[in-house]
């Protein structure tokens, strides 16, 4: 049994995914979004880190793949580059370099506005969809009780009005106005966790100089912390140019002047991306954009919470974007969400009773590992403000350890891969094999604390 009416709160990736997998149960979905329309891939205010590179994980890929059928094929046809993470991506990262050897692991590499007009252009075509730009919700609305959400207030150009539903879900990014309205109907704030990280991006479109022969689709470049705190990533996007982003933590900014951009691509911690670009030709402005934190917000604990409404994306959890895994993230929750309301209407069919609750824990579940695992990257960094707690020192020798072996391990590598693309948990680090190799490798860095092959310290060549 269909349930009427689902309404979400923003129309960008986690919005968007959402509507599609309500579209499933629900007689009608309305996406409001502050934003005008767009009339192409454009940068638009709501989502000031779309003109940033954006790399989609795997497992984000396969979602996006099983609920838009031929979408990702159309993208390749259109420019759209696709890549092995082990053959095609040269990626740097705590100072060196990872093995080349096919993984399939794959990833789509294209601009994140493009991305998300494709998908948006999907969604609009789903006849239970409706997409209305230039609606911003102000308020929820709740039955007498105050117990049940049963809609929005929404204000557009013409004026307020009102708009029923059985489930209202929240997906307005890092400006989520959730917490506010939760509080003012009572229910207090979630509690929040911060890692403060001042970190900013700055990205310019390139393109590429003929006499620069690369063999690689991507190249990333990650500092090593807590001595290194700039980064970088080249990514061959659609129509042929590279999408280049430099990135500082805690204040060391990349500048947005061309000189100033390729100064900064000098100092980074590895040659290769300054080499890339220092003959390639600017395209247009730099734009620089900053993130003060990541930050998480626990609904799950909340002592009380409304039936009849959901949080996902960034308005539940904002991961350091230098990972990507924000959008991933959005996918797998898109993902998660239909699959509890498909068990809500099995067992308890035209009823919401209980989905909210359900939902937002097994949420927190599923962004439990990607948040742990940047966050205790990050805290690494002396200024990184953020709660440590006992045995951080240990995870941060394991997971460096674990990190410089990934560089001399393909083994290692391909399990690590594995999971930060988010295909397989963290059990993937705990294969017999891999802790016996884990353990040998782990002996030996305490008497040589750093991998010192050359081997590892410059870009290997990909695989014929
Ligand atoms: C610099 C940077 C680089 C990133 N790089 C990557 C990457 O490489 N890979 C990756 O996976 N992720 C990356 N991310 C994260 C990614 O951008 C986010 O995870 C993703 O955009 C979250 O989508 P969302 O729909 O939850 O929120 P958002 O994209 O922030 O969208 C929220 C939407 O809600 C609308 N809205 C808000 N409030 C209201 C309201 N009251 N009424 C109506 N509409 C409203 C906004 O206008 C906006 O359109 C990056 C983030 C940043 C900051």
């Amino acid at each position: 049994m269909r349930f009427d009416r689902a309404v979400i709160i923003g129309g960008s990736m986690a919005g968007l995914l959402g509507a599609r997998v309500l579209a499933d149960y629900f007689q009608e979905v309305i996406v409001l979004e502050r934003d005008e329309a767009c009339e192409g891939p454009e940068a638009r205010k709501g989502v000031p880190q779309g003109r940033h590179a954006h790399g989609l994980l795997d497992a984000g890929l396969q979602v996006i793949d099983k609920l838009f059928p031929g979408l990702v094929q159309q993208m390749y046809a259109e420019g759209a580059e696709r890549m092995d993470m082990g053959r095609d991506a040269a990626w740097c990262t705590a100072g060196s370099w990872k093995p080349r050897y096919v993984s399939g692991i794959e990833l789509i590499l294209c601009t994140r506005m493009w991305l998300e007009w494709k998908v948006r252009g999907r969604v609009a075509m789903l006849p239970q969809v409706k997409l209305r730009q230039g609606c911003s919700v102000e308020a929820l609305l709740t039955d007498d009780t105050g117990t049940r959400v049963t809609g929005v207030k929404v204000r557009t150009a013409e004026g307020e009005e009102t708009l029923p539903a059985d489930l209202v879900v929240d997906t307005g990014g890092r400006g989520s106005r959730a917490p506010g309205w939760l509080e003012a109907l009572g229910y207090g704030k979630p509690e929040e966790e911060k890692v403060g990280l001042q970190l900013a991006y700055t990205s310019q479109f390139f393109e590429p100089s003929p006499r620069y022969q690369g063999d690689w689709k991507m190249m990333a470049v990650f500092p090593r912390a807590p001595e290194e705190r700039k980064g970088g990533f080249i990514a061959r996007v659609e129509g042929g140019r590279w999408l280049v982003t430099l990135h500082g933590y805690f204040g060391g900014y990349p500048p947005t002047t061309d000189e100033g951009f390729l100064e900064f691509a000098r100092t980074l911690p590895k040659p290769d991306i300054y080499e890339a670009i220092r003959e390639a030709k600017p395209l247009g402005e730099a734009v620089i954009h900053k993130v003060p934190s990541s930050r998480l917000l626990h609904y799950e604990r909340m002592e009380r919470f409304p039936e009849g409404f959901v949080v996902f994306g960034d308005a539940v959890c904002a991961l350091n974007p230098v990972y990507g895994q924000g959008m991933t993230v959005c996918c797998l929750s898109a993902k998660l969400l239909g699959e509890v309301v498909a068990a809500q209407v099995r067992s308890t069919p035209g009823s919401v009773q209980g989905l909210s609750r359900r939902f937002q824990r097994k949420l927190a579940k599923l962004i439990s590992v990607p948040w742990m695992m940047g966050t205790t990257m990050d805290l690494k960094f002396p200024e990184a403000q953020g709660q440590r707690f006992m045995g951080l020192g240990l995870l941060h020798w394991g997971f460096g350890t674990l990190l410089d072996f990934t560089s001399v391990s393909t083994l290692a590598c391909r399990q690590f891969y594995e999971v930060m693309h988010m295909r397989r948990g963290m059990e993937a680090l705990l294969r017999p094999d891999m802790l016996a190799a884990f353990a040998l490798y782990g002996l030996k860095s305490l008497f040589v604390p750093f991998p010192r092959r050359a081997n590892v310290h410059t870009l290997p060549r990909a695989p014929a």
